[in-house]
């Protein structure tokens, strides 16, 4: 059974719509997919209508941009109930931050002499409910200025980059409680990937552990064997559940394609069953798992 439990659709910065996404899951040998769309469950519905035309099963989830110590962690939520008024809050904040670095990151291309406009934006980021940096990179790429999203990222957009904006992201471990309330699970996407940096650490995620964190994607394309064997042995001492999973983009990441790393079985077990505790302690109307 291959289990991946992190990809993107166009709701935010991949290039499938969602059902493309359900399509292509079942193409690449995929049997159970989580749709984690940056801060938004809009991509939800069309995914679930297709994990039942396709006979994929469907786990709802999303990443949530969150903040610790002032650096950027990004928060995998699986099973929450979308509608409870503090996490529909906060992702609404959070979306306004996206929206709100919109005009400063493109008046810094333009000082730097890129004709580049909000509209150029817009073109790449179409119908998708959460536009980030990526489609701003797209833009780019569209007027010849780099020739892909990760020469985007090197020369302009990525953190201390000469374009680079800071945005609003939701306090961790507040977040870790709030998806909890909802019904949800969390678990923190690529701990240790990108930035280099080893933190959160043990001594960080003590805490989050307690605020009901229930999982590490440890297998993740961002680390090293030797990343994935320190944090396999944190998840362990810590009792936390170890996953594994593409983050997939579509075209718009390449490595990253469904199913180039997954989570067992039993883990995907222990991530339900940590679910299925956080529903009924909740009291919320959570979603099921489709199919
Ligand atoms: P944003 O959400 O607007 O802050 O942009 C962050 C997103 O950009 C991440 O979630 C990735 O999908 C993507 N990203 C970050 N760094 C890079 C990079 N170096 N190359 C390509 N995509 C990246
Ligand atoms: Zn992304
Ligand atoms: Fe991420
Ligand atoms: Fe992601």
């Amino acid at each position: 059974m291959r289990i991946d439990l992190h990809t993107h659709s166009r709701v935010s910065d991949g290039t499938e719509s969602p059902a493309e996404l359900v399509k292509a899951a079942r193409a690449a040998g995929v049997d159970v997919l989580a749709l984690t769309d940056h801060d938004t469950s809009a991509g939800w519905p069309e995914a679930v209508a297709a994990a039942q035309e396709y006979g994929v099963t469907l786990v709802r989830g999303m990443e949530i941009s969150t903040e610790l110590d002032g650096r950027g962690v990004h928060l995998l939520a699986y099973l929450p109930d979308p509608t409870y008024p503090p996490l529909v809050e906060e992702l609404e904040r959070v979306l306004e931050g996206r929206t709100g670095r919109f005009p400063g990151m493109i008046a810094r291309l333009r000082q730097l002499g890129i004709d580049i406009t909000a509209e150029d934006v817009l073109a790449q980021s179409g119908d998708a409910a959460a536009s980030g940096r990526p489609h701003v990179a797209d833009a780019l790429v569209a007027k010849g200025v780099v020739a892909s999203r990760d020469e985007a990222f090197d020369r302009y957009l990525g953190m201390g980059r000469p374009a680079y904006v800071h945005r609003y992201a939701a306090p961790l471990e507040p977040m870790v409680r709030t998806v909890a309330a909802a019904g949800g699970v969390t678990v923190i996407a690529h701990p240790w990937g990108r930035s280099g940096r080893q933190r959160p650490d043990e001594d960080d995620l003590a805490p989050l552990v307690e605020a009901g964190l229930a999982g590490l994607e440890v297998d993740h394309q961002d680390h090293s064997p030797a990343v994935r064997e320190r944090l396999r042995a944190i998840a362990r001492e810590l009792d936390l559940v170890v996953t594994g999973s593409s983050d997939h983009h579509g075209t718009g990441k390449s490595g990253h394609e469904l199913g180039v790393n997954t989570t067992a079985p039993q883990e995907y077990a222990r991530l339900l069953e940590r679910a299925a505790r956080a529903s009924a302690a909740s009291g919320r109307p959570t979603p099921e798992v489709v199919g």
